[in-house]
């Protein structure tokens, strides 16, 4: 079946999630990490190659999709085929893969940095045997604010928050806000959970730090969910471009789509 095809089988029956909130749509965000040739298969779950990376957005042009701000996605009122483009831990390869793109098309994705390592590597990534990569400098993050981009809090050194004691965690999140905002000389409004690791305490920390917006790794679509647990859909080098364009537009891959839609099908008869 091919991409458009199999869009089309699930767009004649919208799924349950979606019929919530008369008219509202619901909102999409897509997770991306490093754009980089991954060398091993566990580095493929946290990059994508650069050329896998722009046959997708070529896709993604093609299909009329365009970019949400921060702000859009807090005013509620965003038209169709507006997506959240997430960029996790703030690889410095996004300097010259993500750059360009934004400045052609006046994309507005979002990157979520590591506070204390700016201008440093992935250290966390590093404790557990993945290779060392470049972090972006304060210089470059600087040039990609004047086109456009937006800038999260992904925690003051990337730990598990959820382990962390409460003093850690205060540091990890609020800390990491007050940095960043000294830096970047604009309010920051978003975090994103390491690892995607979230607990009741953890996001009340978050709350209390002042974020209006969390974004964690579970897939799926927004419509009426807390603000602070809102759900993202992971792109990476083995996503394909079926899965894709689902992703953007159900917030899940297609097996899961599908899937839901026939246990739908299912309990309709
Ligand atoms: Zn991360």
């Amino acid at each position: 079946m091919t991409p458009e095809a199999a869009i089309e089988t699930v767009a004649a029956k919208p799924l349950a999630t979606q019929q919530k909130g008369e008219g509202a749509i619901p909102k999409c965000a897509l997770m991306f990490h490093g754009i980089s040739e991954p060398r091993t298969r566990e580095e493929a779950a946290y990059s994508i190659a650069p050329r896998r990376f722009h046959g997708l957005m070529r896709w993604f042009r093609t299909m009329g999709y365009n970019t949400l701000k921060v702000a859009d996605w807090l005013s509620d009122s965003i038209p169709a085929k507006r997506v959240l483009l997430t960029f996790d831990d703030g690889c410095d390869d996004l300097s010259t893969e993500l750059l360009p793109i934004v400045v052609e098309h006046h994309y507005t994705p979002i990157v979520f940095l590591v506070a204390d390592l700016i201008g440093g590597t992935n250290l966390w990534d590093q404790a557990k045997g993945l290779r060392a990569r470049q972090l972006l400098t304060l210089e470059q993050i600087r040039e990609m604010q004047r086109y456009g981009m937006e800038f999260g809090s992904h925690s003051a050194t990337h730990p598990l928050l959820t382990k962390l004691s409460d003093n850690q965690l205060r540091s990890e999140v609020a800390d990491s806000k007050h940095r960043l905002e000294d830096l970047l000389g604009v309010e920051v409004l978003s975090f994103a959970y390491p690892y995607g690791a979230v607990d009741e305490r953890v996001r009340v920390a978050v709350a209390e730090a002042g974020y209006q917006l969390a974004f964690t790794a579970e897939p799926g679509t927004n419509l009426e969910n807390d603000p602070l647990l809102q759900r993202r859909a992971e792109v990476n080098d083995a996503t394909g471009v079926t899965d894709f364009l689902f992703k953007l537009r159900y917030g899940q891959g297609v097996r899961v789509t599908l899937g839901a839609f026939r246990r739908r099908l299912g309990g309709q008869s």
